[in-house]
């Protein structure tokens, strides 16, 4: 394959997995030399015999052991794939060798001893994206799905990796691209062109691209719930039944701990999914832990931790009285998303609906659970998904902006559309109005990479992880 980008001509390679003790590790080598590495490293069959890996058919697995310098370092299993129906579009080898750490890293060392260099995070990626295979969407998309924490937000990723942001973006802006196109040329040659009731036929559609873009951007604040999850504050008085809740939600193999260490004390956020909705809880070590938290702490500290969240939920024990405490939670928060859970709805209640409603409205939603046995986890979910995606949702197909920098782009290209808009309806002159025109190009182009910056790259692929 022919470079045409610095660095090109370097064979990167890097261990693809976590490392961590595991059934098989690999090890990706990518490059104009990754089968010259693999000769002079890889031993084919039992009898540990040179071959040519050049000469193995693409995409083909063959059994043998790694030896650096004489030493037989693993047993492994070799894949060849020819460019450019690779990951990169480069050649590459695959190496699965045994999943411990010593094992993988020392693979890898007689890999870069035998003339491949490390890759960066992302280079895998941003090779596959420079050599043309991959649009920034799907780049993008690709660790997406590596992070994807829900069936939403997996689906999501993997509409956006088949290409259906990308297609959306290419056919708007090569639309665009036509009349800018048009323009141009009559500008040049108006003898041959004619721009007779062509300002007031792109007047019309650049209202139409900018209504096109609203619906993406429109997208934007779903397609974060979905990747990120709903910020969720959990507040109520101790015993109310919080860390049973939080339990209960994230089951002990689901629960993902993030610890931040360095604050004065450590907060703790889980990750928590009630059926397919996911809801990030800060701050849960205070509610496991510290029982008497929030007597420590009193009401000011649970109101301003809710008030930064997307959504409260206000647990109440409903075996027991209302009391202050509960009164002043649930007279505040008026402007927040909040449900008002019931628990312990197992037993009798003692606190009827009409009191709750009487203090915290008549529109918030009330909800009897239990965290003992389940109750109420399904309509939860239901109130959710009413709240926050607008009753059902199937993202399998649809078309979503997933990230603050696609957002950005598109709301630079609004803005441009605007201005060009505004120039046509004051009469200004085509060239001018030109100009606009291509700035909503250029700023619709950066979101797939069809407008080249070079800082995107590292803004895109530094946040990606080693070997991908
Ligand atoms: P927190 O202080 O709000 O975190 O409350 P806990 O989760 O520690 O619960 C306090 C007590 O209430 C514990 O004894 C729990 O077993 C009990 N509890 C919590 N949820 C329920 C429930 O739904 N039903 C019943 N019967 N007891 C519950």
């Amino acid at each position: 394959m022919a470079s045409f980008y610095p660095g090109s001509e370097d064979t990167i390679a890097a261990i693809s997995t976590a490392l961590g003790e595991a059934g098989i590790g690999i090890i990706r080598v990518s490059g104009p030399d990754a089968f010259d590495v693999g000769n002079r490293i890889f031993r084919a069959g039992k009898k540990a015999r040179r071959v040519d890996l050049r000469a193995m058919p693409t995409h083909t697995i063959h059994y043998g052991f790694i030896v650096d310098r004489e030493e037989t370092v693993d047993e492994v299993l070799l894949s060849v794939f020819h460019a450019p129906s690779t990951y990169t579009a480069e050649d590459t080898i695959e190496i699965n060798c045994h999943g411990g750490i010593y094992a993988q890293k020392r693979c890898l060392e007689a890999v870069l001893g035998a003339g491949a260099r490390t890759a960066r995070p992302g280079e895998f990626t941003e090779r596959a994206f420079l050599n043309g295979r991959i649009d920034l969407t799907r780049a993008e998309a690709v660790m997406d799905v590596i992070q994807a924490k829900s069936r939403m937000s997996l689906n999501a990723s993997l509409s956006q990796l088949k290409g259906s942001l990308y297609e959306a973006i290419f056919s708007l802006r090569s639309r665009m691209l036509e009349r800018a196109a048009f323009l141009e040329a009559a500008l040049d040659d108006p003898e041959h062109y004619s721009l007779d009731g062509f300002s007031k036929q792109l007047e019309q559609e650049s209202v139409s691209w900018d209504r096109e873009i609203s619906a993406l951007l429109h997208t934007f604040e779903n397609g974060k719930l979905i990747r990120e999850g709903i910020h969720t504050a959990i507040i109520g008085k101790p015993n109310a039944g919080k860390s049973s809740l939080l339990n209960r939600l994230a089951g002990k193999e689901l629960a993902i701990v993030t610890e931040i260490p360095g604050t004065t004390r450590d907060i703790v956020s889980e990750t928590l999914r009630v059926g397919d909705i996911i809801l990030n809880v800060e701050d849960t070590a205070g509610i496991r832990e510290a029982k008497d938290l929030v007597e420590q702490i009193g009401v000011e500290r649970a109101i301003a931790s809710a008030e930064k969240a997307d959504l409260v939920l206000c647990v109440l024990d409903t075996s027991i009285p209302l009391d202050p405490w509960d009164e002043r939670i649930l007279g505040m928060l008026e402007e927040k998303k909040k449900i008002i859970l019931l628990n312990k709805s197992d037993l009798p209640p003692v606190i009827r609906e009409e009191e709750i409603r009487a203090i915290a409205g008549e529109t918030v939603p009330v909800l009897p659970v239990s965290a003992k046995d389940g109750e109420g986890l399904e309509e939860l979910e239901q109130l959710l998904r009413d709240m926050f995606y607008h009753g059902e949702i199937s993202f399998n197909d649809e078309v979503m902006i997933t990230n603050e920098r696609q957002k950005e782009c598109l709301e630079r290209a609004r803005q441009s559309l605007h201005l060009l808009n505004e120039g046509l309806l004051a009469g200004m002159p085509e060239d001018v109005c030109a100009i606009d025109l291509t700035d909503a190009i250029e700023h619709l182009g950066e979101i797939t990479g069809q407008t080249v910056r070079e800082d995107l790259f590292d803004e895109i692929f530094g946040k990606f992880c080693m070997g991908k």
